[in-house]
């Protein structure tokens, strides 16, 4: 009988080993670099975003602001632990007037987005598009539990802005994000066209909590000569921040680099962790027996209002899905 060598163990960390070349589309990917204290998450959407936006058949301007709203939100939707709800709205005076991208955990998405067409033109980026309004992320964590939300003020800047400033009120973790939507053309001119989008969050937690720090918000209304009080960046952070700048749309969004060797390229210096891909789909959660349980709910009258051409007709805002109902199945009188 021999005895197993004390030197033989089976380590809970996975070894170190080559980032992956195959690029994985519609996941989240959440990493590490433990040397640095950072987290992050790295989003690659390809046919469930195509899928998304192709429904609606968006002007291109929309359909990039729409499709920046569901990487943000799949980067901060995918850390939800339980079946919970993710909802990220606006409500804005711009071409775009509201939003919502819904994500419910731990994989599905779906989202659609209300704009006035003559209002449109070329060369209008995400803060035009928006206007001033608000941006409200709201965490549904089911029935017995309390939902949580979070306003952010939008003054006609990104969504990375926006992003920014949550974290900075809301959550008071050194954040950053960055969020890239592009059109991918195949087979030249007359060839099929696809949406493709990429995003990463960066997030400095480290043990020490006054590590992190950061500089207050604008005084206000403080007295007149009142010092802001100034925080240097940890370096640690100045560094973090420093890499995830060099990120460029085309890297977030290039089909053929996977996402393995995009974190690898950024950290390998420092060594970066990464943790299985989280895959994401597009899915509503809409039913003929949701639609008509709805109808029902609606009051008599409302629902005369509804018949049109002898018939009851609901298209599902989300996935465009189109519910018939004769005025018996609607319970018209
Ligand atoms: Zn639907």
């Amino acid at each position: 009988m021999t005895s197993q060598s004390p030197d033989i163990k089976i380590t809970l960390q996975s070894p170190v080993r080559a980032p992956s070349a195959v690029p994985v589309d519609d996941a989240v990917l959440p990493f590490e670099v433990d040397a640095l204290d950072l987290r992050g998450r790295l989003t690659r959407l390809g046919p469930a975003l195509d899928e998304i936006l192709t429904k609606h058949d968006y002007p291109a301007p929309v359909g990039k602001l729409l499709g920046e709203a569901i990487v943000l939100t799949t980067l901060l939707g995918s850390s939800l632990k339980f079946d919970g709800r993710f909802i990220l709205q606006t409500r804005t005076d711009g071409p775009v007037s509201f939003l919502i991208v819904d994500f419910k955990a731990p994989d599905r998405l779906r989202a659609y987005a209300r704009y006035d067409a003559t209002r449109l033109h070329d060369g209008l980026d995400t803060g035009a598009l928006l206007g001033k309004g608000h941006l409200a992320m709201t965490i549904d964590q089911g029935p017995d539990m309390s939902r949580y939300q979070g306003l952010v003020a939008l003054h006609g800047g990104s969504l990375e802005d926006a992003a920014h400033e949550y974290f900075l009120r809301s959550e008071q973790i050194p954040t950053r994000v960055r969020l890239a939507v592009g059109e991918e053309w195949r087979g030249g001119d007359g060839g099929k066209h696809r949406w493709r989008a990429g995003g990463m969050l960066l997030q400095f937690l480290p043990k020490a909590p006054e590590r992190a720090r950061q500089a207050d918000l604008h005084p206000g209304d403080a007295p007149e000569g009142t010092v802001a009080h100034e925080v240097p960046d940890d370096d640690a952070w100045v560094e973090g921040q420093s890499l995830i700048g060099t990120v460029e749309d085309v890297e977030l969004l290039d089909p053929d680099l996977s996402g393995e060797r995009l974190l690898y390229r950024l950290f390998h210096e420092r060594g970066v962790r990464v943790f299985a891909p989280v895959p994401l789909r597009a899915q509503c959660s809409c039913s003929r027996e949701a639609v008509s349980s709805m109808l029902k709910s609606f009051s008599p009258k409302d629902r005369a209002d509804m018949v049109k051409d002898g018939k009851v007709v609901v298209t599902c805002e989300f996935c465009s899905s189109v519910y018939e109902f004769t005025p018996e199945e609607a319970e018209v009188e």
